[in-house]
């Protein structure tokens, strides 16, 4: 790499988890990015997005540190930020996580500041280590790193129809459902375990 490609920053496309976190590791060595995300928020991607106290992690607190070197940090976060979630054994709301990822990726871009860059828009094309995206803009980079997620979900059977809902984690996408409703809900993981729990929440008898 010649000395001009080496002064250039790290692209990072995707501000989720991965993203922030690559950011913040890098800006901890020195090392220039620029983080770009297409949605409003970042660090929460879809996992963390949720408004819901009943979206709970899947994992133990004491496991979710965001910090290899400082294993307790998402509880020692909890007990100061929320402390009626703090206990390391217990299932903290996702939503919490997603405050907790924002804070450290704030506190990185801190100090030392200037080393990340958000750009808001959304990335359509790489050429060589150039990211464009999709309002025209180049971005050049050093090297070019995809945190971009899992895609929405796509409709694993065929048909369609008004009251079909393919992606359960749109924004409102339950809102929609009166509290009788009939609901029939395909698949039986920790998504439909979600499902459930929101329309609960929205006072749902079904
Ligand atoms: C419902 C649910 C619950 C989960 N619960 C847990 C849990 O309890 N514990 C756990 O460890 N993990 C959990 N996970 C897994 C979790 O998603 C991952 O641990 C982690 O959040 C993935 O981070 P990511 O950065 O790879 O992806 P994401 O968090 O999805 O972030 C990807 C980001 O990239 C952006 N993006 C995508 N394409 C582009 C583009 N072209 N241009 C610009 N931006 C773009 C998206 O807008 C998004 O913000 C869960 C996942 C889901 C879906």
């Amino acid at each position: 790499m010649n000395a001009a490609a080496a002064s250039l920053p790290v692209i990072i496309v995707g501000g989720g988890f991965s993203g922030a976190m690559l950011a913040a590791r890098l800006a901890e060595l020195g090392q220039a990015t620029v983080l770009i995300e297409r949605g409003e928020q970042v660090g929460l991607g879809v996992a963390y997005s949720t408004p819901l106290d009943d979206h709970r992690l899947n994992v133990r607190a004491e496991r979710m540190s965001a910090r290899p070197d400082r294993p307790a940090d998402f509880t020692d976060w909890l007990a100061l930020h929320a402390p009626a979630f703090a206990d390391p054994n217990g299932f903290a709301p996702r939503r919490l996580y997603g405050l907790y990822v924002q804070a450290r990726l704030a506190e990185a871009e801190a100090a030392p500041p200037g080393l990340i860059r958000r750009v808001k828009g959304e990335a359509v094309r790489i050429e060589g280590e150039t990211v464009i995206l999709a309002d025209g803009a180049r971005i050049p980079g050093r090297a070019v790193a995809l945190a971009t997620g899992n895609p929405p979900p796509r409709p694993a059977v065929a048909g369609d129809g008004p009251r079909r809902i393919a992606d359960p984690w749109r924004p409102d996408a339950l809102a929609a459902i009166a509290p009788d409703d009939d609901v029939l809900i395909l698949g039986s993981g920790l998504t439909m375990v979600d499902v459930v729990l929101a329309l609960q929440a929205q006072g749902w008898r079904g």
